[in-house]
């Protein structure tokens, strides 16, 4: 039950000074509690006794008003103490769980779902936190202070009397055994079931558009519902649980109560406890209420805190999927890129997506990389990011196998244009910023004149300054994409990967690009993915794909000449070319 404060020993041991004084104080304002029943009982014996006196009633009386002041400078102290701890331990590890989740790779997020991941940042690491504020009070009331309120019935008033008393108790502590338990299993299965709510949520979100454009709201309500439903009986099923702490502890506490009274009412007629000393007792029956309710508390905070952090942890847990080598070697620039051989499969396909690839691209030569859709273009590029664990043959960067370098080494010779454009909900400036950290304004708009975008950004109405919207939803697709180029070509790699990256744009704006490239990028390597043939119609090698493998290849010239799907496409797409310019014509 205790695992989740043994899992944050660490913190504990961290912020040692802050749980010290914080737990310190709250066993002091406990044990201070004590005496004002103390001195009650003592008054009423001197007034049974009729030995009460100003002087003696006024002592009385300040004493209790200077520890009502005492506890209540010491209560705002260990409080703040306390859950201050909680709110820093969530921080922590949030930032933790974060720096996790940023040093994964993409079979990583194939795996897990961003709703999940994302409930397990906000609700599960705050009822962790919370086994670290209310979670260490609740501990110690219903110890150290349950401890010290009976002793003070016990030595103060009468063993027997307390021992009496507590016969109960073992009535509690078989119900909270088992109520933990419970809560533990269903409390996770709450949270898993959060989990899907969140990402179900997320997706309809995002999107809303094919949805309404589909007529599909009353059907995602549908399934929404059903979510929904499926959280709120869980979770119901946790607050069956959590309902039956309080009637068991008000049960046996009353069950105190009766015992107490009934047998101290004998012992004072039996003169062996004064009227004072069962008032007294009675007082602190009362004041064993809430270290009763504690425990109860304790044990649901404990097992909630608990579940979550296995939660979390499970995915804490998950080392990336490729890691990087102990001794990595350190070439300063890939002057060449062989593939031999390589044979790859994604974790979740059933047959080989790249078969018997081989090639050699020599520093400052252009690839190019055609082929029918889902041929495998995009997998034979993102080869070179490392992503997923390497299939077999071999991949080498200036003859060092890419298992050999580190991910941050390999990634900073490349720039990448993934097919699918990703926008950030900033500036187009800070979107292009993103490529090269503090790029002048001059930079960036060599970099957009690079990737033709400059006649775009006079249209756009703030310019540089334009906010391009969640995801760039304020631009239009062929505007994202050269957003994208811009932010790969103002860092200038040794390396850039543009995967399909000019599919959105008119022959025209495409063949201003490409001319680009070729002149700024003299020297360095490029591998372009593409449909449309005349974008890699400069290339020193194509590669033709089909299915995974390598059906035709050469340069431009060669391949025109092997009369195959090359010919074949290029001879379709100079057609299209021409019926479309004599339309505008
Ligand atoms: P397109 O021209 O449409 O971009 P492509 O040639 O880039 O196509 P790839 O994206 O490389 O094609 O996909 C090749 C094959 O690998 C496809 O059959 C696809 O289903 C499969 N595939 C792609 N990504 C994954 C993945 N993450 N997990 C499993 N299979 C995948
Ligand atoms: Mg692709």
């Amino acid at each position: 039950m205790f695992a989740v404060l043994k899992n944050l020993g660490w913190f504990f041991k961290q912020e040692k000074k802050r749980y010290l004084v914080g737990l310190f104080l709250l066993i002091i304002c406990g044990v201070i509690e004590l005496l004002p029943p103390l001195l009650l009982g003592n008054a009423i014996d001197d007034i049974v006794t009729s030995t009460i006196t100003w002087a003696s009633l006024t002592r009385y009386l300040l004493l209790i008003l200077g520890i009502v002041a005492v506890v209540y400078a010491a209560t705002y102290v260990w409080m703040h103490r306390l859950f201050g701890g909680a709110n820093l331990v969530e921080r922590l590890l949030r930032t933790r769980y974060m720096n996790h989740l940023l040093g994964m790779l993409p079979p990583f997020f194939e795996r897990n779902r961003t709703g999940d991941l994302m409930a397990k940042a906000t609700n599960d690491l705050r009822s962790v936190a919370a086994t670290a504020g209310f979670g260490m009070l609740v501990l110690t009331d219903s110890s150290v202070f349950l401890f010290t309120v009976l002793f003070a019935m016990g030595f103060l008033v009468s063993w027997k009397l307390t021992l009496a008393a507590i016969l109960p108790m073992p009535i509690i502590a078989i119900g909270m055994v088992i109520y933990g338990r419970a809560i533990h299993k269903r409390y996770t299965l709450a949270q898993d079931a959060f989990g899907v709510m969140n990402d179900q949520v997320l997706e309809s979100v995002a999107g809303v558009r094919v949805v309404r454009a589909y007529v599909q709201e009353r059907a995602d309500q549908k399934r929404f519902q059903d979510i929904t439903d499926d959280v709120y009986r869980k979770n119901l099923a946790v607050a069956k649980v959590d309902a039956l702490f309080e009637p068991t502890i008000n049960f046996s506490i009353g069950l105190s109560y009766v015992i107490g009274l009934s047998y101290g009412v004998y012992l004072v007629f039996q003169n062996e406890i004064t009227l004072g000393n069962l008032v007294a007792f009675n007082m602190y029956l009362g004041m064993m209420i809430w270290p009763m309710f504690a425990i109860g508390e304790l044990i649901n905070i404990m097992q909630r805190g608990g579940a979550s952090l296995d939660r979390v942890n499970e995915t804490l847990k998950t080392p990336p999927d490729v890691t990087d080598p102990e001794q990595p070697e350190t070439p300063a620039v890939p002057n060449s890129i062989v593939f031999s051989n390589v044979t790859f499969r994604y974790p979740s396909s059933s047959a080989d997506n790249l078969k018997d690839i081989s090639f050699t691209l020599n520093k400052g030569q252009t690839l190019g990389v055609v082929g029918r859709t889902g041929s495998g273009k995009s997998t034979l590029l993102k080869q070179l990011l490392h992503e997923y664990p390497t299939g077999s043959g071999e991949i080498r960067f200036d003859g060092v196998p890419i298992e050999q370098l580190t991910l941050d080494h390999l990634y900073s010779w490349i720039g990448y244009v993934p097919q699918e454009q990703i926008l950030f909900s900033k500036t187009v400036r800070e979107n292009i910023q993103f490529g090269k950290k503090d790029a002048s304004d001059a930079l960036i708009m060599e970099a957009i004149a690079t990737a033709a975008f400059d006649q775009d950004l006079s249209t756009l109405s703030d310019g540089l300054d334009t906010l391009v919207g969640e995801k760039g939803v304020a631009l239009s697709g062929g505007q994202k994409q050269r957003v994208s180029l811009a932010r790969a070509f103002i860092s200038d790699p040794e390396i850039l990967i543009l995967d399909d990256a000019l599919s959105a744009v008119d022959a025209r704006t495409e063949a201003r690009i490409i001319d680009n490239i070729r002149t700024k990028r003299a020297g360095k390597t490029t591998l372009i993915s593409t449909h449309r043939l005349s974008a890699v119609q400069h290339a020193d090698w194509i590669i033709v794909l089909e299915e995974g493998r390598i059906v035709e290849q050469g340069r431009h010239e060669e391949l025109l000449a092997m009369n195959g799907w090359y010919r074949e496409q290029y001879d379709r797409q100079q057609l299209e070319n021409k019926l479309t310019s004599e339309e505008v014509s």
